[in-house]
């Protein structure tokens, strides 16, 4: 049985959608952050994008900052999120399976959308301080130790290119959930189209 390592945000439930990351852009512009690196193309919001390429260029106190900017609005968006189709089907369906969550979003946002959904895992991996977030290994190779396994052990199930490249610089096998895109830039064998297909595909490998 493998172990599973979860995306949250528009993976398991839909948080992106009803989060202002363009005011949260906004705010971060006017304090002076700017990307000096950027993360894979994929099909989020230009805001949230352009905010994701920030936090992952900051480190230290300007991260620190930063992130407690994105995070008030993560905070709203969690009170408002929505599931993903068929995750009750998955989380029934995958019982028997130890769970991790890899997040980019903030901590407090996470522990909000996990209680509100009722999302039992045994480990929580989300955006911290002294990680360096996805696309880097680093989230996934936390939850592999804090699972204590191993990554031939686990597969990752991400509905984005950030989710993918994570995965594999650490050697974990990646389901990607397209929730009906046409237009990707996934490389492994395994697509699905939402939680229901993917529940089947994880029992396969
Ligand atoms: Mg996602």
């Amino acid at each position: 049985m493998p172990v599973l390592l979860l995306d949250l945000d528009k993976t398991l439930v839909n948080v992106e959608d009803f989060t202002d990351y363009c005011s949260a852009l906004r705010e971060l512009e006017a304090r002076g952050f700017a990307a000096t690196s950027a993360g894979p193309e994929t099909y989020w919001g230009k805001c949230t994008k352009k905010v994701m390429d920030i936090l992952l260029s900051l480190s230290g106190d300007e991260w620190i900052e930063a992130n407690k900017v994105v995070e008030r609005y993560e905070i709203e968006g969690a009170e408002g999120a929505v599931p993903m189709p068929y995750l009750q089907y998955f989380l029934e369906n995958t019982l028997d399976m130890p769970k991790a969550i890899v997040t980019l979003l903030g901590a407090a946002a996470t522990k909000r959308v996990l209680e509100r959904f009722n999302i039992a895992v045994n480990a929580v991996v989300s955006r911290e301080p002294g990680i360096k977030p996805k696309p880097h290994p680093d989230p996934v190779l936390r939850a592999l130790s804090l699972l204590g396994a191993s990554p031939e052990k686990a597969v990752m199930i991400g509905d984005s290119e950030w989710d993918e490249l994570s995965a594999k610089a650490a050697g974990v096998r990646f389901i990607a959930v397209t929730n009906g895109r046409e237009k990707h830039f996934f490389t492994t064998p395994f697509i699905t189209r939402d939680l229901k297909e993917a529940a089947h595909l994880v029992r396969k490998l």
